[in-house]
């Protein structure tokens, strides 16, 4: 009887202690785009909440305190190797000893922040560049087939977090494996054609991955997140000239006065291209048209 009886008392614990993480899995990310990742994946199952706000600069982005608190009822933190986690992810960790912190960028490789150009001429212009060969570019959610890697890392986050899900989740999976399958083909299909190592000129480079995943190359307008010093815009003016360059691409969440002094001076325009948009998948078919029409 006795036996039955805590048998009983220790159901209902497990019960109860099923309970404790509210459904759907409460779950964080760093950015916008990470969030279509998550929801592919998890499905119904997640409630995703973004950290870095829509309009915010990713790279130097502070949490707001309603945001600290919201932590606290986390199962899952989804980092992404972004400059402000350098700064905030012990913290966030602190804030909730239950809560997994997991890094989507393992097992990707990264690049070097800035895109060295190989041009004799232009290496006494840009030495600055070389000094900062070790930073590594962080805009690894802009390449197709390195989100399939990151879609892996959330996949085995979510199915350790909430076992009895597996096959649902796993389904989730597959299925968004396939549309970036079919999206990467797409893009492909966008460049074909095309010389490899074609070059656009962009002020934030943010997208050194898609590039690489599509035979382009960037020229950024930026250097180390600091706007070009005179000499520098002078070169890029004539760098653009000499290679026909008319648009540089900008983005809604950096601000971009000499990309317009840029653009003038070349005769040419700003065009907007969001690295953050939320509707990911489109939003890459709609930048890989906009570099196809600037590339000549
Ligand atoms: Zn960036």
């Amino acid at each position: 009887m006795r036996k039955i009886l805590f048998s009983g008392i220790l159901l209902i614990f497990l019960f109860t202690a099923q309970m404790v993480w509210a459904r759907p899995l409460k779950v964080f990310v760093s950015i916008v785009p990470q969030k279509y990742f998550v929801e592919k994946v998890g499905g119904d199952l997640v409630d995703v909440s973004v950290m870095v706000q829509p309009g915010a600069n990713p790279h130097n982005y502070e949490p707001k305190p309603k945001q600290m608190v919201a932590l606290s009822k986390t199962r899952i933190y989804f980092a992404i190797g972004i400059t402000f986690e350098e700064v905030w992810l012990e913290r966030i960790s602190a804030t909730n000893s239950r809560m997994r912190i997991v890094h989507t960028e393992a097992g990707i490789e990264k690049i070097p922040m800035l895109a060295h150009h190989h041009h004799e001429e232009e290496s006494e212009h840009r030495h600055d560049e070389d000094m900062h060969h070790g930073i590594e570019d962080p805009h690894i959610w802009l390449s197709p087939p390195l989100v399939m890697v990151q879609a892996r890392n959330i996949l085995q986050a979510v199915v350790s977090v909430d076992p009895l899900n597996r096959s649902q989740y796993e389904k989730n999976y597959r299925d968004f494996i396939m549309e970036l399958v079919v999206l990467d083909e797409e893009l492909r299909g966008i460049f074909v054609g095309k010389k490899e190592g074609l070059e656009f000129m962009v002020f934030h480079p943010a997208w050194g991955y898609f590039a690489n995943a599509y035979g382009l190359e960037q020229v950024p307008v930026q250097i180390e997140g600091k706007e070009p010093k005179p000499a520098e815009l002078q070169f890029l003016i004539q760098y653009a000239k000499e290679l026909g360059i008319k648009v540089i691409f900008v983005q809604p969440q950096i601000s971009h006065q000499a990309a317009q002094a840029l653009a003038k001076a070349i005769g040419g325009q700003i065009a907007i291209v969001d690295p953050l948009a939320p509707d990911w998948g489109a939003n890459l078919r709609q930048v890989a048209s906009k570099f196809r029409t600037a590339i000549r």
